[in-house]
């Protein structure tokens, strides 16, 4: 045998996804993404993704759960957990004994959310007070186009949706940042110091109404909120108001084969999870998909992954088909899909290039995740991972390995642990991404495809 022969039969040789792309595959990529845009141009919140799908879901017959309801092989249910949070389930032909087939992603992102008490008047400007929401470069959140996103709870508990920012004809929101003239003192500090949260603070208007006083500014803007939402400033206690990045996802490069995007990190893996489980027929294992709230700030809370909602969802199944929920977590398999770091020819510095992801070579698969020994980490098993590949290359997904940066660099994590805490076997595995938690993120096409390949071929697994 030559060397060349021994290579090709020894080595692995990872190709880029363009390699040997048909020109079907590449029509199914291109109308994938357009969809995937379409949810992305709608749901900029946890909030507004669970209503999204819910809405969606219940196209493709999806039913609310009902604690009790007889549950039959091919039923479709799901669970709203407080309008933060979902999970749904397609309920397949073997008892639940047998375990299910989960698919995870969040669908929250780093932001910057409203204090309680936001509204303030400096200089005759009015302005926002902010508190940061998961891991961000502050600098970066200056001098670009922002939207507000939320809802308020009225004194009177009626509810008012609010979306300012996302319409051509919309007005955007907008912090600054220091003249370059004048930042000889900032151009010094480091680049975690440059802005600092409190500075946070978002500009919300200028003209002052007639009359006398210190706060007239702040006073117009409270009177343009009570007369377009019938807002008071106490109601600020009662609302989950947050102002995101504005704008599209718009594709990237004269070759159109990049997305950009706020908050591909990580509903792109959460709208991978969506699509081929709404349209499965009735699979072999139960198929259950959740888009969880909090990942950016630790899976906290209850609406996060570590919340006892998706054990009572799944004991709720389990009820329905007379399974047993201890059986059923320890033989499932959970995918926890979350977005991987692309490796950045920018700064190459930071990652091991034989062990990161790369653009254009399919759904990433993270054995582990966490920082400085692995801490943190749910570190799959070797027969985890075997599962993953065997399915993977079954099915015909191009999959790649990531670990995020060298050893020692920085690191991060997922909903992994908390899935794996659970009795349930896990690998990371997820899409790509150039300039993770920036306010706007870069993925490619045909990672965001071949993701949702690989999660389909976990359901049906
Ligand atoms: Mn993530
Ligand atoms: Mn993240």
């Amino acid at each position: 045998m030559t060397n060349d022969e021994l290579r090709e039969k020894l080595l692995s040789s990872p190709k880029n996804g363009y390699v040997g792309l048909t020109e079907a595959q590449r029509a199914e990529m291109e109308s994938y993404c357009k969809r995937y845009a379409a949810f992305m141009d709608a749901c900029k919140t946890e909030r507004e993704a669970t209503t999204w799908t819910v809405e969606l879901a219940e196209k493709h017959g999806f039913k609310a759960i009902v604690p009790g309801m007889k549950l039959q092989p091919g039923d479709k249910v799901y669970k709203n957990n407080r309008d933060k949070s979902l999970m749904l389930a397609v309920i397949g032909s073997a008892s639940l004994n047998e375990g299910a087939n989960i698919c995870a992603a969040h669908v929250d992102s780093p932001r910057m959310d409203l204090k309680p008490n936001p509204l303030y008047e400096d200089s005759e400007i009015a302005y926002f007070k902010t508190h940061y929401y998961g891991g961000i470069k502050k600098y970066q959140w200056t001098a670009v186009p922002l939207a507000l996103h939320g809802v308020v709870y009225r004194k009177d508990g009626s509810v008012v949706t609010v979306t300012v920012g996302e319409d051509d004809n919309d007005p955007i929101f907008y912090v600054s940042d220091l003249l370059i003239h004048l930042s000889a003192d900032q151009m010094k500090k480091t680049l975690a110091e440059g802005v600092a949260g409190e500075q946070l603070n978002v500009i919300l208007g200028t003209e002052p109404i007639e009359g006398e006083g210190a706060d007239l500014v702040k006073l117009n803007v409270m009177k343009l909120l009570n007369e377009k939402y019938g807002l008071i400033e106490e109601d600020f206690l009662t609302a989950e108001l947050t102002m995101v990045p504005a704008g599209k996802c718009r594709e990237v490069g004269f070759d159109c084969s990049l997305l950009a995007a706020y908050g591909h990190d990580d509903r792109v893996c959460a709208f991978a999870e969506i699509e081929p489980l709404l349209t499965m027929g009735v699979p072999k294992h139960t198929a259950v998909c959740i888009l969880a709230d909090k990942e950016e700030i630790g899976s906290v809370g209850i609406s996060g992954m570590q919340s006892q909602a998706f054990d009572t969802f799944m004991q709720d199944l389990c009820d329905s088909t007379g399974a047993s929920l201890n059986r059923c977590f320890e033989n499932s398999f959970c995918l926890s899909a979350d977005v991987s770091n692309a490796f950045d020819p920018n700064f190459p510095e930071v990652s091991d290039r034989r062990n990161n992801s790369q653009l254009n070579y399919g759904v990433s698969i993270c054995k582990y995740t966490g920082s400085r020994g692995k801490g943190g980490a749910s570190d799959a098993s070797a027969e985890a991972m075997g599962h993953i590949r065997k399915t993977f290359d079954a099915a015909g997904v191009r999959w790649q390995i990531a670990t995020l940066g060298k050893v020692d660099q920085g690191g991060g994590g997922t909903v992994a642990a908390y899935m794996a805490n659970r009795n349930i076997v896990t690998v990371d595995a997820g899409v790509p991404v150039l300039s993770m938690h920036a306010p706007i993120e870069v993925v490619s096409k045909y990672d965001c495809y071949m993701t949702m390949l690989a999660c389909k071929a976990i359901y049906l697994a």
